[in-house]
């Protein structure tokens, strides 16, 4: 749905994207992230046909972004950083209005806009000023704009920036929703968004793309050490001591403690069979085995590992 090859921009001296290729299939949702100033916005860009790259190629459902950018523009609906909004026009005018440019036909906008709004549950806000909105309403009206004419693809920077995490969580379940149908590419900072929406992650770092797969095996290929929590109902010391001669532990951290019952989180290699080889341990000494389990996929670690060099050269962090 979504092809871009060796894409080049510049912005006099400053390279800002830097021979990037990367696809997005339909019905994908890719999380798209790298510290600021990395690309992610310049790449938005020439994809939604806002600026021209300077060298390479980008496709939108097979049509060119600069051969045929008014195909490619109909099929896309596109939120940028900062939300184009009229603060003193109402929700419906606003969305009335976005309809008519973006050429939704007159007998279906109505029908339209109540689909929108309905989609990003806009119902109690419909019939006041876009200026009296609280910002996480107003990023609804933003997507509204972005799905009004029903494109295939939507290309999202950073809608949930500015948000309270129960706006983030609602924007991040309309986005999970909303990709069920559409290919959406989606920047952010919050990587525990992207574990929990992404079915891929772009990494890019310095203009570059430095990571490109699932955020489980973007994990996995990244990280050589996997983490395993473990909950035992035992002597304490004995524990320790008997974690601390198991060869396999490369590290492990008390987590919390009760009179009898102590958690764990055990580090070892990504390889290793874990959870049976602790499960055997506990039992063969006779305490008793409360939970187990390896821990969330850690995409900051990942994300810190593979962009490492670029924030060191900035000395920031997005
Ligand atoms: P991100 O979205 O990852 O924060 P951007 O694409 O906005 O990154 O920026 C990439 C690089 O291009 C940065 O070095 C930024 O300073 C530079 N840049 C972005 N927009 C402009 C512009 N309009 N003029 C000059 N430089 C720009």
């Amino acid at each position: 749905m979504i092809e871009v090859k060796n894409l080049t921009k510049s912005y006099g001296a400053t390279i800002a994207v830097n021979n990037v290729s990367f696809s997005a299939q339909a019905g994908e949702i890719v999380g798209f992230i790298g510290p600021n100033g990395a690309g992610k916005s310049t790449t938005m860009r020439v994809i939604t046909c806002y600026l021209p790259a300077d060298e390479g190629t980008v496709t939108v459902d097979g049509y060119d972004v600069f051969e045929e950018s008014i195909e490619a523009r109909k099929r896309i609906g596109y939120l940028p950083e900062s939300t184009p909004l009229y603060t003193d026009m109402g929700v419906v005018d606003y969305l009335k209005f976005v309809a008519q440019i973006r050429g939704v036909a007159g007998h279906t906008r109505n029908e339209r806009i109540k689909d929108v709004i309905d989609i990003c549950s806009l119902e109690p806000m419909m019939h006041k000023n876009i200026g009296e909105l609280s910002k996480g309403y107003r990023q609804r009206v933003g997507l509204a704009q972005a799905l009004i004419h029903d494109p295939p693809v939507l290309i999202l920077d950073e809608p949930t920036a500015g948000l309270d995490p129960y706006q983030i969580i609602e924007i991040r379940n309309l986005i999970k929703e909303i990709g069920r149908q559409k290919t959406i590419i989606f920047s952010t900072h919050i990587l525990s968004q992207v574990a929990a929406t992404c079915d891929r992650t772009l990494i890019i770092s310095n203009g570059k793309i430095v990571a490109n797969d699932s955020p489980q095996e973007l994990a996995l290929s990244t990280m050589d050490q996997q983490v395993t929590q473990i909950g035992i109902i035992g002597p304490h010391e004995e524990i320790q001591t008997k974690l601390e001669h198991l060869d396999f532990v490369l590290d492990f951290k008390k987590l919390d403690s009760e009179t009898e019952y102590s958690c764990y989180h055990i580090t070892s290699h990504k390889d290793h069979q874990t959870a049976p080889e602790l499960a055997k341990f506990v039992s063969q000494n006779n305490w008793e085995l409360t939970e187990l389990y390896k821990t969330a996929i850690d995409l900051e670690n990942v994300f810190l590992k593979l962009t490492q060099s670029e924030s060191q050269r900035t000395g920031e962090l997005g």
